[in-house]
């Protein structure tokens, strides 16, 4: 058992938003209000701080989040839009609309914050502690609802201290939230289609656009995340093309290996080798998690031989991943 840190709750102020932006460049998690419900926030492009706050939200799979910035400017070096995108930013932002983008090139946010998605989740939110705090911090920040996975979204500082106390660093009480439901979710990916109702109504939406929304419903997936249905339409998750041979206790010549912990696998060299955590960290191993297995995906090898990883904490988020990895897929 890891013991967490102490829990800190203080009134939205100027010095609340110093503290905030502070505590996230450290790699901290701090809850602060936005308009819909209060989110947990952590630096995006920290792979480590996005590590923590799936373990302290007690998440068992890794969906990918929406990252949060001030403006416009700060969306475009996360994100490219076509027009509709563009069009549906500058008539709805800020405000309870999350966009799901294709992933600028460069340096976005952590391959954990998009769970190795190409596609990123971009909002910039409407509320003033949300944004002074994201003009404080002045780097795209992922915010899931503060609440253990499967609980209901929290709508004030109380809710957010009775789930998370002693789990986070940070709550910025500012209040109750206005809007209290999440943000809507349009992916302008291809055609606009609407993936989650949700704070902007979708007649607002389809105003804007000019035309009606095509629907692909976000399903639960195992807690209160969602994951995209449509099949052919978005990737719900990272697939490697590689082969992946989970639970290898032996690797051979022909293949790369994805190791965990000290102990390296009886057998011949692999092609190529990365370790997730030689000290067995599972927080160190879910931020190499899809980097590396990008990295040996491209490595030439037959297949990936994957070592096994323990299920307890974000043990069963990894293993969740590794085994849709594994899974044998259709190709279109
Ligand atoms: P929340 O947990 O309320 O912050 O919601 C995040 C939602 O955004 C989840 O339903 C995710 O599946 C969805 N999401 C985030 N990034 C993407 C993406 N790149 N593609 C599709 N859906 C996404
Ligand atoms: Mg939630």
């Amino acid at each position: 058992m890891t013991i967490g840190p102490s829990t800190r709750v203080i009134k939205a102020d100027s010095e609340a938003v110093a503290a905030a932006a502070r505590c996230l460049a450290a790699g901290g998690l701090v809850a602060f209000p936005t308009e819909t419900v209060y989110g947990l926030g952590a630096d995006a492009q920290d792979g480590i701080a996005v590590a923590r706050l799936y373990d302290a939200k007690g998440r068992p799979a890794f969906n990918p989040l929406i990252a949060h910035v001030p403006d416009m400017a700060a969306a475009r070096g996360l994100a490219r839009f076509d027009a509709a995108a563009e069009r549906l930013a500058t008539m709805l932002w800020p405000g309870p609309l999350t966009l799901v983008l294709p992933k600028a090139e460069g340096r976005t946010v952590a391959d954990l914050a998009t769970a190795g998605l190409d596609s990123i989740a971009v909002r910039v939110p409407d509320h003033p502690v949300a944004r002074e705090i994201l003009t404080a911090f002045g780097r795209p920040v992922v915010a899931p609802s503060a609440n253990r996975s499967g609980h209901v979204s929290p709508t004030t500082a109380q809710h957010v201290l009775a789930d998370l106390r002693g789990r986070i660093d940070l709550i910025v009480d500012g209040g109750a939230t206005p809007v209290g439901v999440e943000s809507t979710i349009v992916s302008c990916l291809a055609e606009p289609v609407l993936l989650r109702p949700g704070g902007v109504p979708r007649a607002a939406i389809e105003r804007v656009l000019g035309q009606s929304l095509d629907d692909a419903p976000l399903q639960p997936d195992g807690d209160e995340g969602e994951a995209p249905l449509a099949p052919g339409q978005l990737a719900s998750h990272y697939a490697p093309r590689s082969a992946l041979r989970l639970d290898a206790t032996t690797v051979s010549a022909s293949e790369a290996l994805l190791a965990f912990g000290p102990q390296t696998p009886a057998g011949s060299e692999p092609v190529r080798t990365l370790n997730l955590s030689t000290r067995g960290d599972l927080i160190e191993a879910a931020a190499n998690l899809f980097s590396y297995l990008r990295a040996l995906d491209s490595a030439g090898a037959a297949s990936i031989a994957v070592m096994p990883v323990p299920h307890h904490g974000l043990g069963e988020a990894i293993n969740d991943r590794l085994r849709r990895a594994a899974a044998p897929r259709s190709v279109t």
